[in-house]
C-alpha cells in the first residue's frame, strides 16, 4: 500500500524519548518558563503554569452536565472555574481563590469543554487543497497515495506538528488520528510529533498485514503508552474482499483492549464491500468499534448500529468536499446513536470546529429543507464535546467541565467583528465563531494556548519548516 520510504534523516530512540518527555512534564511552576513565543509582544498576560487556576468570571459557561446548570448543556452566567492538579476542581459563581491559584479574569468571554476531533489524518496537511476536482478515489490516487509514499520521518513530523498545533489553536484538545503508515521510525516520528504538541490524543494504526499484532503491539506499548495524554485504537477498513484482515485486527484490537476503527460506507460504491455486514460477522459490533463517515448505511444497518451501540464519527467539511453523499445523521440522532465530529485530515483543508459543527447542522437542513431536523445548535454542541468524548470511551475522563474530570476547555473571546455584539452566544458559537475567537485552551490543566497565541511554540518556525518539507519533497519527486 506504501512505497519504501526514506531512511530517517536523525530522530534516534533517545531524541524521541527526550521529545515524549518533553510532552510528558508536569505543568511548570507558576510563571516559570511558559510564556507566548512572541517574545516582542512583551504586554502579553503571563501564561498560567501553575498546578491552580481560576478562571474568574466568565460571562457564560457551558459545563455540558445538566446537573451544573440550566438546559441541555449545563449553562452557568457569570462563573468561575477551577482547576487543580490538571483535573476540574470547581464550578460556580464567586468561588473562594484558593492559596497561590493563578487567577486569569475571563469577563465577557464565554467558557466551554475543548474540542473533540473523533476522525483525522494529520499527514495529509501535506496535500492540502489539492485534488481538488477529485471525489475519494480520484483524490486517493492523485494526491494521497503517490504523497504518503514520499514522506521521510523529518517531512512526516513537521507536517504532523503544524496540523496538530492548527487544531489546538482552533480550540480541539482531543483528537484521533487514523494512521495507514507502517515504517516504524515514520510511526516513531509520527507519534513523537503528536506528543510534543500537549494535545490529547489517539493513535489508531492500521496494521500494514493480518500477521502485525507484534508490530501493533509494540508501536501500542513503546511509543503510544508512555505518552500520559495517548492512547490507542486498531484501524481497519472493513470489507468483503479483506474480511480475514478485518477479523485479525479486530482480535488485536480486543487482545489490546481497544476500539476497532473502521471506514465504512464513505462512497456509495461501497455498498458492494458490505463492512456492516462483515463487521457483524466478525463479531465486532458493538460499543469498542467506531465507524467513520457511515453515510450511506441502509435503514437496517442504522438499526444494527443502534442496537449494538457502534460509535460513529461525522465528518461533513470532508464529505462535501469529496463529493461523498451526506450522513444520515438525522435518523442516526432518532435512534440514539453516538455520533461525534471529525475534521478528516487534508480532505477539508482546515481545523476549524466552528465550520465543521455548522456545517453538521446545515447539511441535515439541505437534505430535508426543515430548520427544526437534528441536530440543532445545542445538539452540535454536544456532538463536538461531550458526545465525542463518548464515542471514544472517554467521556469519564473529558468532554465536560464536571468536577473530577481532567481539564480540557476553551476560553472564547466574543468580541470580534465577526462574533459581537451578544444576542444568542450558544448560536453565536456555532455559527459566528471562527479559530481566532479561540483566545485560551487547556489540555489537562495546561495552558497550550493563551491570550490567543499558542504557548511555548515557534509558530513561524513550524510554518518554515512544514514549507520546507514540502519543498524538498517535490524536488524529490522531480
Ligand atoms: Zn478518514
Amino acid at each position: 500500500m506504501q512505497s519504501v520510504p526514506t531512511p530517517p534523516p536523525a530522530a534516534s530512540r533517545r531524541d524521541l524519548l527526550a521529545g515524549l518527555g518533553l510532552a510528558a512534564a508536569a505543568p511548570l511552576a507558576l510563571g516559570a518558563t511558559l510564556r507566548p513565543a512572541h517574545r516582542h509582544r512583551p504586554s502579553r498576560p503571563p501564561v498560567p503554569g501553575g498546578r491552580t487556576v481560576l478562571l474568574r468570571r466568565a460571562s457564560l459557561v457551558l459545563t455540558m452536565d445538566p446537573a451544573l446548570g440550566s438546559g441541555p448543556l449545563g449553562a452557568v452566567e457569570n462563573a468561575d472555574v477551577l482547576m487543580r492538579d490538571g483535573t476540574i476542581a470547581a464550578v460556580g459563581t464567586a468561588l473562594p481563590t484558593p492559596p497561590g491559584a493563578r487567577v486569569v479574569e475571563t469577563s465577557g468571554k464565554l467558557v466551554m469543554p475543548g474540542f473533540v476531533d473523533t476522525h483525522n489524518h494529520l499527514w495529509q496537511a501535506m496535500i492540502r487543497g489539492g485534488c481538488a476536482d477529485r471525489n475519494l478515489f480520484g483524490w486517493f490516487r492523485a494526491c494521497t497515495d503517490p504523497q504518503r509514499g514520499r514522506l521521510t520521518p523529518a517531512a512526516l513530523h513537521s507536517f504532523v506538528r503544524l496540523a496538530a498545533l492548527d487544531a489546538v489553536q482552533s480550540g480541539v484538545t482531543t483528537l484521533v488520528d487514523w494512521v495507514d503508515i507502517f515504517a516504524y521510525d515514520l510511526v516513531e516520528s509520527y507519534v513523537r510529533a503528536l506528543a510534543g504538541t500537549g494535545i490529547r490524543f489517539t493513535y489508531a494504526m492500521f496494521p500494514p498485514t493480518p500477521d502485525a499484532a507484534p508490530l501493533v503491539t509494540k508501536v501500542k506499548r513503546e511509543l503510544v503508552d508512555p505518552v500520559p495524554l495517548g492512547s490507542f485504537q486498531v484501524a481497519t477498513h472493513a470489507a468483503r474482499a479483506v474480511e480475514a484482515h478485518n477479523r485479525a485486527h479486530w482480535e488485536i484490537a480486543q487482545d489490546l483492549g481497544v476500539m476497532l476503527n473502521s471506514h465504512v460506507l464513505e462512497r456509495p460504491e461501497q455498498r458492494a464491500d458490505d463492512p456492516i455486514g462483515v463487521l457483524a460477522d466478525i463479531g465486532a459490533l458493538g460499543p469498542r468499534l467506531l465507524i467513520n463517515h457511515a453515510i450511506h448505511l441502509t435503514d437496517a444497518e442504522i438499526a444494527a448500529v443502534a442496537e449494538h451501540d457502534v460509535r460513529a464519527a461525522h465528518c461533513p467539511l470532508s464529505n462535501m468536499r469529496l463529493a461523498s453523499g451526506i450522513m444520515r445523521l438525522s435518523d442516526l440522532g432518532r435512534k440514539g446513536v453516538k455520533v461525534g465530529l471529525g475534521l478528516d485530515g487534508g480532505t477539508n483543508d482546515s481545523s476549524d470546529f466552528h465550520a465543521l459543527m455548522k456545517t453538521a447542522v446545515g447539511l441535515q437542513r439541505a437534505r430535508t429543507t426543515e430548520a427544526a431536523v437534528f441536530p440543532q445548535v445545542h445538539d452540535v454542541l454536544r456532538m463536538a464535546t461531550l458526545g465525542g468524548a463518548e464515542v471514544l470511551g472517554l467521556a469519564d475522563q473529558v468532554g465536560s467541565l464536571t468536577p473530577g474530570k481532567r481539564a480540557d476547555l476553551l476560553v472564547i473571546d466574543p468580541a470580534t467583528l465577526n462574533f459581537a455584539p451578544r444576542f444568542d452566544w450558544i448560536g453565536q458559537i456555532v455559527f459566528n465563531g471562527r479559530p481566532e475567537n479561540i483566545d485560551a485552551v487547556f489540555v489537562d490543566g495546561r495552558a497550550l494556548k493563551f491570550a490567543g497565541r499558542l504557548v511555548d511554540v515557534d509558530t513561524d518556525g513550524v510554518v518554515r519548516e512544514a514549507e520546507a518539507a514540502a519543498t524538498r519533497l517535490r524536488s524529490a519527486a522531480g
